[in-house]
């Protein structure tokens, strides 16, 4: 049995070969453990492995585990799942960062919702970067709206993109997708200079992500196995 300790130490390897085959710092790239659907064991073994960033996608589900690890107060949790609006107050109260900010209508909500007592909240707008129907995220025309809007939300700190590509074994495929959100990033980045996060790359896409300037990979499968459906 490989356990979770040595699945994270093999993703961590992972992100500095792709790091060093393309000249990039390796601490520049912030692993993202992605424990939806899986139980608070997991997370703890990830946990007592000194990891601690923890992303999940369903927002009950993350509630309850954010509430039942709240001892643990080092956790920094991610929302990264689709927001419905009804859903936003409980987003806004128990996650540090929200990846899945796809419209104005959310933002507006998660801004006025946030917790004045809490640091604002760290987000990043998904982009739907390939246009998929039932994919979540802004298309790349929306992008500069929302962003302006969200820059002057007092309770939202703007801090870069999100996207997740269509599905692809081929690492050109890929490449061509992530490449795309990195130019949307360095167009946004001229205007707002303090951006500095692309969220891009999973456990099948993280080398051609990586290759293309990503600074915060995603991981799940990888690290605690494959999902239940
Ligand atoms: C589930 C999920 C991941 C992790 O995917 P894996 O293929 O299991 O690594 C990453 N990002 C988002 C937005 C997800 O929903």
């Amino acid at each position: 049995m490989i356990t979770i300790a040595e699945r994270l130490d093999a993703a961590y390897d992972r992100i500095a070969q792709a790091a060093k085959k393309c000249g990039r710092d390796h601490q520049g790239i912030k692993l993202i453990a992605v424990s939806k659907k899986k139980p608070l064991e997991d997370i703890l073994a990830a946990f007592e492995h000194g990891h601690r960033d923890f992303a999940e996608s369903y927002v009950q589900e993350g509630v309850e585990k954010v509430q039942q690890l709240s001892a643990h107060t080092n956790i920094v949790w991610h929302f990264i799942g689709p927001i419905q609006s009804n859903k936003t107050k409980q987003i806004a109260e128990h996650f540090s960062w929200v990846q899945s900010i796809d419209r104005e209508k959310i933002a507006k909500r998660l801004n006025e919702q946030r917790p004045t007592n809490l640091k604002p909240l760290q987000v990043l707008i998904q982009v739907n970067i390939d246009n998929e129907e039932n994919k979540s995220g802004c298309t790349v025309e929306e992008l500069p709206m929302l962003a302006q809007f969200i820059d002057q939300c007092r309770q939202l700190e703007l801090r870069g993109l999100m996207a997740i590509p269509a599905k692809s074994d081929s690492f050109d495929a890929q490449a061509q997708s992530f490449a795309q959100l990195r130019a949307c990033f360095d167009k946004l980045k001229a205007q707002y200079p303090q951006l500095d996060t692309l969220s891009m790359g999973m456990s099948s896409d993280v080398d051609a992500a990586i290759a293309a300037g990503s600074t915060m990979v995603r991981i799940g499968t990888a690290i605690f196995g494959e999902r239940q459906q």
